[in-house]
């Protein structure tokens, strides 16, 4: 049974030979299908890493129950299937928040694993691997194991940021963090070029838990990098907060072009740079539109039309930070392309342990580009050349071109990854980084 699962940034990697919904008795020994193999959290990943043409998916969207839960500790143990949203529901009358998160909640828990994500409290709190206790992995030899800092150590260490490829997590076991209320004091400052943007994360690393920037893409000269900083903690004192009326607008169709194009940018950049009368602003907000701005549009990714988009997302190493990221800003701006939302963020030094883990210490550029065809692939590639040459690396995750020399520079723990690899695991995007 074929089946088609597009990929978030709606780009064809053609037709998955069937999917399988594996359950807690799950053994990959006992069923009747032909590897190779892919697990599937919930299809958020931009590009091709959670795609399988030609081979079979293991849909975990059915492992989707929370098994334990210690309200004094905050320590949860769920199926990989889960999302964040369930995780929120359950944890925040607790006082429990996600130790991080990205910037959607209908993300898989094992998603989260296998990409290591990350979020707006990287400098605090590092990347979602840093706070995975174990979790039981699931091998085609029949094989199901538990992984832990303790335990089966490498195969823990080559499965976080491990791509899906080394096996199938049924569970994990996560430490939450403490939060007595889900309401942050959110202040926002509109900065007038990039070296604002470098003074303002080095001074609001220090007290905000949270930080991130959004950029007008398009701005140059002595406005290039402009952009409004975000910052803010949650307010630890027992407050009332009202509940979240607030329904998700629907996206209902895909027009036949993208509606994010020069102009619109032009016009949506322009007003959004502008939008507040002050230049600091300071207000307390719920997390929902704190964290997951995004998710109050349904399907979102429909406004860039039948031919979808590519997501970019870099990280350049704080030596070669500031070129490295003007130089790239400078590069989008003279070619006209990008997207409403580009997004600039100072990663911290907590060092994962994933073996191929993306977040480092450095700068991450992120931002989406319509799908032109030759015209935004070429521009990519230009991109590359600065992040290569910058040092810097390019995130699986959101990736659905990177060649195999990018992804090797990018990841140089790669060698000592791959003898995990479960030899009848694979994906497009591993097949496309590996010859
Ligand atoms: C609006 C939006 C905002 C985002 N913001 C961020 C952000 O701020 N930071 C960030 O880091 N990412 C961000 N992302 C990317 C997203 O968080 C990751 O791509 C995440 O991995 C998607 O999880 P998923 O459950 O949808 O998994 P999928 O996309 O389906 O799969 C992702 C990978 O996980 C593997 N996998 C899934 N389940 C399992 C399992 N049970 N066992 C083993 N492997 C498994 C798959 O094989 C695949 O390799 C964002 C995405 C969107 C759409």
């Amino acid at each position: 049974m074929a089946t088609n699962y597009p990929a978030w940034g709606g780009l064809n990697f053609g037709q998955q030979q069937g999917k399988i919904i594996p359950n807690r008795f799950f053994s990959l020994t006992n069923i009747d299908a032909h590897p190779p193999f892919l697990p599937y959290g919930n299809g958020r990943s931009y590009g091709d890493s959670c795609q399988n043409t030609g081979g079979v998916l293991l849909d975990c969207r059915g492992l989707n129950h929370l098994m334990a839960f210690d309200r004094k500790t905050g320590v949860l143990k769920c199926e990989a299937g889960v999302l964040l949203s369930q995780i929120l529901r359950l944890a925040i009358p607790h006082g429990w928040f996600l130790p991080v998160t990205p910037g959607t909640r209908f993300v898989t828990v094992g998603g989260c694993i296998a990409n290591d994500v990350h979020g707006k409290n990287h400098h605090r709190a590092g990347a979602f691997g840093c706070h995975v206790r174990c979790f039981e992995l699931k091998r085609s030899n029949g094989q199901s194991l538990i992984c832990s800092p303790k335990e089966n150590t490498d195969l823990f260490r080559a499965t976080i940021g491990g791509l899906g490829i080394t096996g199938l997590i049924t569970w994990a076991e996560i430490q939450l963090a403490p939060c007595q209320n889900p309401l942050i004091g959110q202040e926002t400052i509109r900065f007038p070029n990039l070296g604002e943007f470098f003074t303002l994360s080095d001074e609001s690393d220090q007290k905000y838990e949270f930080t991130v920037a959004w950029v007008d893409c398009l701005a140059r000269g002595r406005s290039l990098g402009r952009g409004h900083f975000i910052r803010g903690n949650f307010i630890n004192k027992p407050a009332h907060y009202p509940a979240y009326g607030r329904k998700a607008l629907p996206m209902p169709i895909d027009p036949p072009f993208s509606l994010v194009n020069s102009l619109s940018l032009k016009i949506f950049n322009a007003l959004y740079y502008s939008r507040q009368a002050t230049k600091k602003s300071a207000k307390t907000v719920r997390y929902e539109p704190f964290f997951y701005p995004l998710d109050s549009i349904d399907n979102w990714n429909r406004l860039y039309g039948k031919r979808g988009f590519y997501q970019y997302q870099c990280v350049i190493p704080p030596e070669t930070s500031r070129d490295g990221i003007r130089e790239i800003l400078e590069r989008i701006a003279m070619s006209g392309l990008g997207s409403f939302l580009a997004v600039l963020k100072k990663f911290g030094n907590i060092p994962s342990p994933g073996l191929l883990s993306f977040p480092r210490p450095g700068v991450t550029l992120a931002l989406d580009f319509p799908n032109l065809g030759e015209k935004t692939r070429n521009l990519l590639s230009s991109l590359d050349q600065v992040v290569s040459h910058a040092g810097g690396a390019l995130y699986p995750a959101k990736d659905a071109r990177m060649s195999e020399e990018m992804f090797r520079q990018s990841f140089p723990g790669t060698d000592a990854f791959i003898p995990f690899i479960d030899p009848a695991f694979g994906s497009c995007f591993w097949n496309r980084v590996n010859g």
